[in-house]
């Protein structure tokens, strides 16, 4: 059957890691296409309202740079968004990252298909022909070259047959799930540090279903009166079915009513607050992990181990929220950053299919540590500068990993030297009264 439309590489989801592919493979000429399930782009950072992108560096280590670099540095100098910590993390409104994503796709024609779930994938032999997408308009059929699984759930690669891993050894339970939540209405000059309000919590003892010790929220932007709070938390949770789904966020919506409770009562300056948006998207760490030609070990990440063919570098410690619902948090971290092979992207059983973000192949220690959104990005800037290597040799086996690491550390992206170009709006939205 013929397909409805034809890229070079086709995105399957549009977090920070198939963004960042996508950018890398339009910047080497290619054509691509991008398809989202919500609609708009940015995964996590902006669909689950987190406002994050953290794990550029560890203290005086640097692990990130190239396209995250860049990125986070120009929505900084712009005001877009706040550097902090030292550079290992941006923080930034969800709002503000989504429209400088419509941006950057604008800016390198990628054709981005929001509403559009990933449903199917055909093949012939190793090579997968088609992605089976469903859009508002039925079901389409999308044909590539290359295939970028930027799902998170590695869907393409499960839709694909590749072999996949889910959760921890002993019985396959994932990390806890958060559904972020916002808090309006809060009056900012009544309240306390951050430091003081975690005292206030920690010091009630209330017997709800949410691990004590957990207490984060983040201001998106400086000037916000909102907070973005990541408390919630959904444990035996299965996030590779709907109902499985369903039944998380139930679960959050639930504890984000007591948690509001406790902020109205507690905390001063929360007495008029309310909850003025729950994320769109699931708050899923954790669930699908495939199975490459190397499987990734903590104690790689401890060592801070190095490969020949390592494609980008973590320093992020290792960070479990524990299928068992109490917080083990930041923990044991990496003696120096880490590298993590190209085997680790390269699905069992496909010629032309990657993986990029958190699905890669680890276990399920080390995939804690992994799975933060700058080590994402790197992941992602060396699969979409890959790209057209592997589209002239056919297999995602036949390409010359230190040459592309090298392509991937001298590029320089026409987006950040172009002057910011004015929003791209799709058409005249305002026309002004005439006369
Ligand atoms: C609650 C929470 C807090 C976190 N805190 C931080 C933090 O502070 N800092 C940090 O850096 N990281 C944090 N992380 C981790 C980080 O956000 C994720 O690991 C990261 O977003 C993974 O990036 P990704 O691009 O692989 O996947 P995602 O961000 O999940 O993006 C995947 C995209 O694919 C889309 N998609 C999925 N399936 C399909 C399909 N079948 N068809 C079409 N589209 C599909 C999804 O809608 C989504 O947009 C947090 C994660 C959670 C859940």
């Amino acid at each position: 059957m013929s397909a409805d439309l034809k890229y070079d590489v086709l995105v399957c989801g549009s977090g920070m890691a198939g963004i960042t592919a996508a950018a890398a493979a339009a910047e080497n000429g290619l054509a691509v296409g991008m398809i989202e399930y919500f609609g708009e782009p940015g995964g996590i950072p902006v669909s689950g309202r987190l406002g994050s992108i953290s794990g550029f560096t560890r203290l005086d280590q640097v692990a990130v740079e190239g396209f995250p670099r860049a990125f986070a540095d120009r929505l900084d100098a712009r005001g877009k968004a706040k550097i902090q910590y030292g550079g290992s993390n941006i923080n930034l409104p969800p709002s503000t990252l989504a429209a400088e994503l419509f941006d950057l796709l604008a800016f390198y024609g990628i054709d981005f298909y929001g509403y559009s779930r990933l449903v199917g994938m055909e093949k012939e032999g190793s090579r997968v022909t088609t992605a089976l997408v469903s859009m508002k308009e039925g079901l389409r059929r999308i044909d590539a070259r290359l295939f970028i699984d930027a799902t998170g759930d590695a869907d393409g690669c499960f839709l694909s047959g590749c072999p996949f891993v889910v959760g921890r050894p002993a019985d396959g339970k994932v990390q806890s799930a958060t559904l972020i939540f916002i808090i309006g209405g809060i009056d900012k000059t009544r309240m306390p540090e951050y430091m003081e309000i975690r005292k206030i919590w920690k010091s009630k003892v209330r017997q709800v279903p949410i691990d004590h010790s957990v207490f984060q929220f983040v201001p998106h932007g400086e000037n916000s009166n909102e907070i973005a709070v990541n408390m919630t938390h959904a444990v035996d949770a299965d996030p590779l079915s709907s109902a499985g789904l369903t039944a998380m966020r139930r679960t959050c919506v639930k504890q984000a009513e007591y948690l509001l409770e406790f902020f109205r009562t507690e905390i001063p300056g929360f007495e008029n607050a309310w909850i003025s948006q729950f994320a769109p998207q699931m708050g899923v760490r954790d669930s699908r992990r495939i199975v490459g030609d190397y499987v990734l070990t903590s104690d790689d990440v401890l060592s801070g181990r190095r490969f020949e063919d390592e494609i980008a570098l973590g320093v992020w410690s290792i960070d479990i929220h524990s299928p068992d619902g109490v917080h083990t948090g930041v923990g044991r971290a990496a003696a120096s950053p880490y590298g993590i092979p190209y085997r680790c992207i390269t699905p069992q059983g496909v010629a032309n299919l990657l993986v990029a973000g958190r699905s890669i192949s680890c276990d399920f220690e080390a995939f804690s540590s992994t799975r933060i959104n700058a080590t994402c990005m790197a992941i992602g800037e060396f699969a979409g500068t890959a790209a057209k290597e592997i589209i002239s040799s056919g297999d995602i086996r036949k390409i010359d990993v230190p040459a592309v690491r090298e392509r991937v550390r001298r590029a320089s992206y026409r987006f950040f030297s172009a002057p910011v170009p004015p929003r791209v709006l799709p058409r005249p939205w305002y026309e002004p009264p005439k006369g």
